[in-house]
């Protein structure tokens, strides 16, 4: 199991060239989504218009299958506003674009449970799209369409301000909800080594070595045949057989 550093640096790269606001949202979504066992990797970030022509030409003029509908301009990711994922495998080193993989099984889709934390960052899915669904593709449009995007048009500060609040909201609750179970974990340690005290003192787990000072009486009443051994006993029963012994009870009996 990668650890959450490890998960992230695998995106880093993505990230650069990124919208500010994609990329805050993108490194909250590879953390809630790790937080649910989700580990997933950033395939794709910025592409820039060359990129984007030279991917289009990709099964046209070039060799190989087409890959992309859209032309330089015409796609999301050329204005540093979307992102493509995949899910990490457990190796830690593939990807995996299995949209039904449940790997921590817990009878939601992997993919699902992406999809939701990235549209609660204020994300639109590519998966949503009625024409050509593009599963592994999140972006923020901000309203804006592509045309007025290759106009040079971009996201208001306003649009900015609503989108970071929407993501900060979220984190927020997240660093709640860590140091919440911090704080249970804290009380169910303490609770833990109250239990293993009390076990000792009434030697329930079978292991205390009863002190010393029954030792007499104990010897006695096993003279007498009261009882058998003498590791069992818990301090409630040693007391019992020391006030026997007290009382002379086990000396006659052995008599
Ligand atoms: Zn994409």
């Amino acid at each position: 199991m990668l650890t959450l550093d490890q998960v992230k640096l695998k995106s880093q790269a993505r990230l650069v060239g990124l919208h500010p606001v994609l990329v805050a949202a993108t490194v909250a979504l590879i953390e809630r989504c790790y937080a649910r066992g989700v580990p997933i990797v950033i395939t794709q970030g910025l592409r820039t218009i060359a990129e984007q022509d030279s991917l289009y030409a990709k099964g046209r003029t070039k060799p190989g299958q087409i890959v992309t509908n859209a032309k330089g301009g015409h796609s999301y990711h050329n204005y540093g506003l979307a992102i493509d994922f995949g899910l990490l495998q457990l190796d830690g080193r593939n990807v995996s674009w299995d949209t039904t993989r449940d790997g921590d099984s817990d009878r939601v889709a992997d993919w699902q449970e992406v999809v939701q934390e990235a549209k609660a960052l204020g994300f639109e899915w590519g998966g949503d799209w009625t024409s050509i669904k593009d599963y592994p593709h999140f972006q923020m449009s901000f309203g804006l369409a592509l045309s007025a995007l290759r106009q040079g048009y971009q996201p208001t500060a306003a649009q900015v301000k609503a989108a970071f609040a929407v993501i900060d909201k979220l984190q927020e609750e997240a660093s709640e909800d860590m140091s919440k179970i911090a704080e249970l974990e804290q009380v169910v340690e303490e609770q833990e080594g109250r239990i293993a005290a009390l076990e000792k003192r009434l030697n329930i787990s079978g292991k205390e070595t009863y002190a010393t000072g029954y030792k007499d009486a104990l010897e006695a009443a096993k003279a007498a045949g009261a009882v058998t051994t003498s590791a069992d006993k818990s301090k409630l029963e040693l007391n019992m057989i020391q006030i026997l012994f007290n009382l002379g009870l086990f000396t006659k009996g052995a008599k």
